[in-house]
């Protein structure tokens, strides 16, 4: 049985990095997919958002408390190296609202590609369609069988493989199986960046509809979030965004202990209420021939009207000056508190898994287990997710690239 000095389980963003940063003819990357790097190829909703270049100090506000755990990760390799590494090897980057950096050419393939190239230029091997079904410890080496009855031994085991979340990707729960099994405590089962149904079933009606609206988020009466302008998408049975996402484990936690979850829309944030009312009064008189529904399209996309008309029992043909007083109200209100409930959070369609090995078991200048010698836990399989932004991505490459730089350091020094 041939021996390595690594082997690296997991082709994703966060093995990738640890195989391209280690060079090591030695060591191989093994990736159960016909190809590496398939969740990139989804992230960004396909333009794959890559990074944030906030500054250390407000990148690490944004992991749900977790972010100081990774400050170290990130003083190794950040924002910055992710870019250079990307752009001095062809794919450009662009920075968008909220600090988000993004392939110029708006493509994760190019990201993707970018990475694949760099794997390939390394001296790091790698082996596609390579299913990693156990690995046992025996003596100071690491045993895995493959899902044909291959055998690998290795002195360094880096587990990449994910999480358990969009399993079509290839990350099926292997990593923490692999890691329990080695001794690790079994993480919870906490999701990240879900969107929420809605019990309100009107709203159905608006799926695939996006609206800005300054929005607040209750449970009970306390806000989780409040006055943050947001953009946020109707689906099916709820509501997405990434003010949803982002927002979606504190919500889970409130439905768990009970509380109302209620979101609240106010499509006129740049009026209170007493503005509106006279501005709705103003124009009524003013624009008096005018359909009500064509007015509406001031404050709501065109069509999302209708279905926001009959909602509130007013016809949509009801032109301006027919509106009475009563209705003006009711639009009134709803212009600026319309309340949704949620239901509940829409756990299958959770973008990322905020449980994961306990950063307890992990050192976080090594990534090295504390409880395993040589076996390192990095990316997404590490607990701690991060908000929309980049921040996920960033936590994956960081991990990969520092769990590398230590096996290096360990072997310069042996
Ligand atoms: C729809 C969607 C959009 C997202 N968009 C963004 C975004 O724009 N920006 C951002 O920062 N984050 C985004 N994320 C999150 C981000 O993609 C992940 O956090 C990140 O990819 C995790 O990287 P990873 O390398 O740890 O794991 P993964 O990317 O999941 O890679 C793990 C790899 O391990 C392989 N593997 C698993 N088990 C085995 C085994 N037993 N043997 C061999 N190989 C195995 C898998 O096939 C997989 O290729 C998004 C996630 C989703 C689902």
């Amino acid at each position: 049985m041939k021996s390595h000095n690594t082997i690296i389980v997991g082709g994703g963003a966060s093995g990738m990095l640890a195989a391209i940063e280690l060079d090591d003819k030695k060591s191989l990357l093994v990736e159960k997919n016909s190809q590496l790097g398939r969740k990139i190829l989804i992230t960004g909703g396909g333009r794959c958002n890559i990074t944030n270049k906030a500054p250390i100090k407000e990148f690490i506000r944004n992991y749900n408390g977790n972010g100081n755990y990774y400050r170290g990760a990130f003083n190794q390799f950040f924002n910055d190296d992710i870019i250079k590494l990307l752009e001095d090897n062809g794919c450009m980057t662009k920075i968008e609202k909220k600090k988000q950096v993004f392939p110029t050419t708006d493509n994760a393939k190019d990201v993707n590609d970018t990475l694949i190239t760099l794997v390939k230029k390394s001296n790091t091997k790698y082996e596609l369609n390579c299913n990693i079904v156990d690995i046992t410890k025996e003596d100071n080496y690491f045993i895995l069988k493959t899902a044909t009855n291959k055998v690998f031994k290795a002195e360094n085991v880096v587990l990449a493989t994910g999480s358990d979340v969009y399993k079509n990707t290839g990350s099926t729960g292997d990593g923490e199986k692999f890691a329990t099994k080695l001794g690790h405590t079994k993480p919870d089962d906490i999701v990240g960046l879900a969107p929420v149904a809605i019990k309100e079933d009107w709203i159905s009606q608006l799926q695939g509809i996006a609206v800005d609206v300054k929005i607040e988020i209750k449970a009970d009466k306390k806000s989780l979030i409040k006055d943050e302008n947001a953009s946020i998408m109707f689906t099916h049975n709820g509501l997405t965004g990434h003010i949803i996402l982002d927002s979606s484990m504190q919500i889970n936690e409130m439905l768990k202990k009970d509380k109302k979850v209620t979101i609240h829309l106010d499509f006129v944030g740049n009026l209170n209420y007493e503005q509106l009312d006279i501005k709705l009064q103003n124009d009524f008189s003013q624009y008096k021939k005018q359909g009500l529904k064509r007015y509406l399209h001031t404050y709501m996309p065109r069509n999302m009207v209708e279905v926001f008309l009959k909602h509130l029992d007013i016809e949509s043909d009801t032109i301006l000056n027919q509106v009475t007083k009563k209705q003006r109200n009711k639009l009134k209100d709803a212009l600026k508190n319309t309340i949704l409930t949620v239901d509940y959070v829409v756990k299958k369609q959770a973008m990322v898994k905020d449980s994961g090995i306990s950063h307890d078991e992990i050192d976080p200048n090594t990534f090295e287990s504390k409880i395993i010698e040589n076996l390192y836990i990095t990316g997404e399989l590490v607990e701690g997710s991060g908000k929309c932004g980049g921040f996920n991505l960033q936590k994956a490459f960081s991990t990969g690239v520092v769990a590398a730089r230590s096996i290096k350091r360990k072997d310069d020094i042996n």
